[in-house]
């Protein structure tokens, strides 16, 4: 099994407000076998070799526990920003189970962004945190069709499952929505697509959705990204290269009238999409508990 030593695991997060309102950031792995072919995580300016093979950050936790002991400042963790932290290899490790656990020990929230039905291992823990400070989860979806998932997302589990660990987490008091992104031109940026998402993610008690209607693209990552693209959508290549020529943000051509569609499709459910709502929902219900302990 492979791994790496590290000095800090525990990072802070300066605009906090545009991401979940997460406080500090902690990545246990390194790399990601999911597999996503558009993945940002793959461009060179990460310098993460053999992306695909993730290596587990040997002494994260023992380096965590020490960083959580000495921080003055309480705030939310977020988990799940350059490999997902539900990989194939948390089975066995269980980092991330370990560092909810110290999380929790030393009274931290957390927001975790993730692919993998193996978070529903840790509702008891993810429980015990809600009980006191904020849990927010981000389900990853991108697309409602599970054969284009298994093409575009091949080593998670499907979105139909996802939205059933959406429900299961909701259904468990964690406040749980859908991170819909990237939106990929011309494979996953339909009308159809969207409505789908938004009405599955209201079936299935979805708090909120948030997206952005396009995707990155630079270095290595736009070179894998097209190998898989001549594989798996022959002649869709010649419409990036058209298109976006080496942009790195490659927004999709029907951005307004999609995202009017999503707002309006949002709003008819009453599911929340803007980030400043989305923070302050799942705030809310700890600064409740707050006041209902004081009086
Ligand atoms: S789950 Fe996230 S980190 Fe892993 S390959 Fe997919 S996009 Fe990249």
């Amino acid at each position: 099994m492979d791994y790496i030593e590290v000095k800090n695991i525990l990072s802070k997060v300066e605009h906090g407000e545009e991401w979940f309102g997460a406080d500090y950031n902690i990545n246990l792995y390194r790399g990601c076998s999911h597999g996503c072919i558009y993945c940002d995580s793959r461009s060179r300016c990460y310098q993460i070799d053999h992306f695909d093979t993730i290596k587990r950050k040997k002494n994260a936790i023992e380096i965590l526990h020490k960083e959580l002991a000495s921080k003055k400042k309480k705030g939310v963790i977020s988990m799940g920003s350059m490999s997902d932290p539900y990989n194939p290899l948390e089975k066995e490790c269980q980092y991330t189970k370990q560092s909810l656990e110290l999380i929790h020990l030393y009274g931290f929230g957390v927001s975790i962004t993730t692919k993998s039905d193996l978070i529903l291992r840790d509702m008891d823990l993810l429980k015990k945190i809600n009980q006191k400070n904020d849990v927010i989860v981000q389900i990853t979806i991108t697309t409602a069709d599970d054969e284009l998932c298994k093409k575009i997302e091949p080593g998670v589990c499907v979105s139909s499952k996802r939205f059933e660990v959406i429900k299961t987490l909701g259904q468990e008091g964690i406040f749980t929505g859908i991170l819909l992104s990237p939106v990929l031109p011309f494979i996953t940026d339909t009308e159809e697509n969207i409505k789908k998402i938004v009405q599955l993610a209201h079936q299935n008690g979805a708090k909120f959705i948030y997206t952005y209607m396009g995707m990155t693209l630079r270095d290595d990552q736009r070179d894998y990204y097209y190998k898989k693209l001549d594989e798996l959508f022959p002649h869709m290549r010649s419409q990036y290269e058209k298109n976006y020529r080496n942009y790195y943000l490659c927004i999709s051509l029907n951005r307004r009238r999609l995202y009017y569609v999503f707002q309006k499709e949002c709003e008819k459910y009453g599911i929340l999409y803007k980030m400043e709502d989305i923070i302050k929902a799942y705030r809310a219900k700890i600064e409740k508990k707050e006041q209902m302990s004081f009086f």
